[in-house]
């Protein structure tokens, strides 16, 4: 049975597979009138693309212009493919890509692949053509991290995905099991979709402004094998939920999204963590992490399983061994609460606390739209071809913020809000 038929048998429920385009459209992206929108979905994902095509158009989109990966194609490269074609990415595309965003297009990623499509493949390749692909990509990703325009995330239930979280379902059950956490995540299993999201969003802005206030110098995680003090960034803004891009455009940039997060300083982490959760990395299954920090960098780091890839992921720059993102999740959470671990980090990393090597979102300092690169680093943002975020909180993870003067505030207890 092809993924339509499955559709039309009632396997995924086409009523909230339209909501959740119209949501992504409407909420995700805010799509304006006459902009254009670049949409990067897996080929399988192609009855959604369709329905947010039409609701794109419908809210007058310029151009909607799809672009489709398949992992059959994927698999082929790694079997067939000559050694030295894993150096390689298609830079051409992502350059165009980012003249597309310099237009003011919208930019809408479909994600749904299966979290273990690699974990057969030769590490060496893998970790090659990822390091490839995160400098190529780096004209692209920059104008994302600095919201140079609205942007949007949503997931598409993949029926390889379905299978590695359901197993002893039938491959049909499981799809559909997975299509109703993900509505039920992205809040779309509720009458009124947009004003579950209006409200979702103001409890967010609500967690951050108090993390404003407090303006704390670094925050303090405790836990089993965590021991982790993280400097935020000077001038540093903790934000959650709806985001005001460069264009002017109020958008969602995860659907869903349950953190609210910040930029650490660079150069101010110090201690050992220890991942909570499993990290699915480009198709690559990343388990029990453990790395410990000196000045800000990662000078040891073990896995279970996938250390080559993590390593080589380590190695792409100067900056990948350093923080870029620290994002507080409540245990509480939906997410957390379903008790599915997807092995995908839209999901997982809204399912618990987390930080992020790699690049920094500039938008997260005070008068974050104005400041040039320089002024980012100078503050201690950090700069890399990386943003991997995986997860540290857990229903045993404490977590106080350190003030300036070194006095202590309790931010989470046991993994919730204090
Ligand atoms: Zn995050
Ligand atoms: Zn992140």
């Amino acid at each position: 049975m092809n993924t339509q038929q499955r559709i039309a048998a009632g396997t995924i429920d086409a009523d909230r597979l339209d909501r959740l385009a119209e949501l992504a459209v409407k909420v995700g992206l805010n799509l304006q009138p006459g902009q254009d929108l670049l949409l990067t979905a897996p080929a399988e994902a192609l009855p959604l693309v369709r329905r947010i095509a039409e609701h794109a158009y419908r809210a007058g989109a310029g151009i909607v212009t799809p672009i489709l990966a398949d992992p059959e194609v994927t698999l082929a490269r790694y079997r067939h493919a000559p050694d030295a074609a894993f150096d390689k990415a298609a830079g051409w595309l992502y350059d165009g890509m980012a003249k597309a965003f310099d237009a003011n297009t919208a930019r809408l990623a479909i994600v749904g692949d299966d979290p273990m499509l690699l974990a057969q493949e030769d590490p060496d390749k893998v970790g090659r053509a990822n390091r490839a692909m995160s400098i190529a990509y780096t004209p692209a990703r920059e104008r994302i991290t600095n919201f140079e325009i609205n942007w949007n995330i949503i997931a598409w239930p993949g029926l390889a995905w379905a299978q590695r979280m359901f197993p002893d379902l039938s491959p049909e059950d499981a799809q559909g099991r997975l299509a109703q956490a993900i509505f039920a995540a992205s809040r779309v299993d509720g009458d009124d979709p947009v004003g579950a999201w209006e409200a979702h969003n103001a409890a967010l802005r609500h967690r951050s402004d108090w993390l404003n206030g407090q303006s704390f110098a670094a925050l303090h995680f405790t836990g089993p094998g965590t021991d982790l003090t993280v400097g935020l960034a000077d001038g540093h803004e903790w934000m959650g939920g709806a985001s005001l891009a460069r264009n002017g455009v109020i958008c969602n940039p995860n659907i869903p999204s349950e953190e609210v997060f910040t930029t650490p300083h660079a150069h101010r982490v110090e201690g050992h963590v220890a991942s909570t959760k499993p990290l699915s990395h480009q198709g690559t299954l990343i388990e029990d992490i453990r790395v410990r920090f000196e000045g800000g960098r990662i000078v040891e780091a073990h896995a279970s399983r996938g250390e080559a890839v993590l390593i080589k992921a380590l190695d792409t720059d100067e900056g990948a061994r350093r923080l870029g993102e620290v994002a507080l999740v409540p245990h509480g959470s939906p997410i957390s609460q379903s008790g599915l671990l997807f092995f995908n980090t839209l999901f997982d990393e809204n399912a618990a606390s987390h930080i992020a090597l790699g690049q920094c979102y500039s938008k997260c300092f005070r008068d974050g739209a104005t400041l040039s690169e320089e002024e980012v680093a100078a503050r201690g943002g950090n700069r890399s071809a990386i943003h991997i975020d995986w997860m540290i909180g857990s229903a045993e993870i404490d977590i106080d913020g350190l003030s300036a003067d070194g006095s202590r505030v309790p931010v989470f207890r046991k993994g919730e809000w204090a």
